[in-house]
């Protein structure tokens, strides 16, 4: 993530702190200088925040040592004003181990909550109703409260809550995964839309919440859908058949030529079966202006091209492709060249298989 610094490292897995969470940090700090104006309520203030994000810190520990149990390694932990994020490689295929990985975050708050009342309980302190609140008590009190609403809050049926991964993997216990996603996500907007009807009439926060809760359930079920059809199609499905090549020793001229006459923009370079580089179209547009159109493909700075085989799932090329600049691809089919593919017709296919599969899914 970018504006991350890593911290520390502790079981294998490195821990990064985000920029906001430092701004939170301050912004607390100056609220509680403001309301009490002493060293010591700005520690007790940021104290508490600082001892939370620990107990955050265990919760995504919960999740990745529950993931790695299933030879699911973590990534990073990245703590950010909303909570920790822990970047797992993915999650784990067998709904069963799902739930596990979703449900050990929770419960590590509540046991954290039940370690905190023995202890302040074995101190012998009373607790008064007054105290158990957010807001009210003592710092462990404070401690307790807060990580039993840690619990519940991520127990919610709803992505991107735990409770709704939880959700999720039970329902695909009986039905095919994208299908329960779908479910899950509906469950999750049924519920912001209740949270936001409630937050309307008593309390903002609600509202805040739901808004979150809706996003959350159209990101994860946009993203399960790419998923779907990503591993279902291949580089066949998205090529480009009809397209131009260009010669290293043609001119410029013959470039401008192809690309007036066609909607090809960039052409591979090479010879008749072997390509190895490209010709941007900004790179034409500079070639032209510095050298004019008598240059040679050849003097233009050209850069890589990269070569994927027809039957490569779509999925495995994206991720191959992932970080780098080179956007054209030639295609082959055993020995012989067979086509071009770029990040456009990719997005074209996924537009236009979305749009059958909601046509699939609206016809029930
Ligand atoms: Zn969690």
């Amino acid at each position: 993530m970018k504006w991350s610094w890593k911290i520390t490292r502790i079981a294998g897995i490195d821990i990064y702190i985000h920029a906001t969470f430092l701004l939170l940090i301050y912004l607390i700090g100056i609220s509680y200088w403001n309301q009490h104006g002493t060293v010591s309520a700005v520690i007790s203030g940021v104290g508490f925040i600082l001892a939370l994000f620990c107990c955050v810190v265990l919760h995504e520990f919960g999740h990745s040592l529950t993931a790695r149990r299933y030879g699911i390694q973590t990534r990073s932990i990245t703590l950010l004003p909303i909570g920790g994020v822990a970047s797992l490689e993915k999650m784990p295929d067998d709904p069963r181990q799902e739930i596990n990985v979703a449900i050990a975050g929770p419960t590590v708050n509540f046991v954290i909550a039940i370690l905190l009342y023995l202890y302040i309980d074995f101190q012998n302190v009373p607790m008064t109703a007054e105290e158990l609140s957010v807001t009210g008590g003592s710092f462990l009190y404070r401690l307790m409260i807060v990580n039993v609403f840690i619990g519940v809050f991520n127990l919610l049926p709803a992505f991107p809550m735990d409770g709704g991964r939880v959700l999720r993997a039970a329902l695909a216990l009986r039905m095919d995964h994208a299908k329960a996603t779908q479910k899950a996500a509906s469950v999750g907007r049924l519920l912001a839309i209740g949270m936001g009807l409630l937050g309307i009439m008593y309390n903002p926060f609600l509202l805040f919440i739901a808004i979150f809760i809706w996003f959350g359930a159209t990101i994860e079920s946009s993203a399960e859908q790419l998923k779907s059809i990503l591993s279902h199609a291949s580089v066949r499905h998205a090529i480009l058949r009809e397209f131009h090549t260009l010669s290293p020793q043609d001119n410029l001229a013959r470039a401008i030529e192809l690309t007036l006459a066609g909607s090809q923009k960039d052409f591979p370079v090479g010879y008749q079966d072997k390509l190895d580089k490209v010709l941007y179209h900004s790179d034409l547009i500079k070639g032209l202006q510095e050298k004019g159109e008598y240059a040679r493909i050849s003097d233009l700075p050209l850069q890589d091209i990269f070569n994927a085989d027809i039957n490569e799932p779509l999925g495995k090329l994206l991720e191959r492709m992932r970080g780098n600049t080179a956007q054209m691809i030639y295609v082959t089919e055993g020995e012989k060249i067979v086509g071009l593919l770029n990040l456009e017709n990719i997005m074209e296919m996924i537009k236009i298989q979305e749009a059958i599969e909601k046509h699939h899914t609206s016809q029930g």
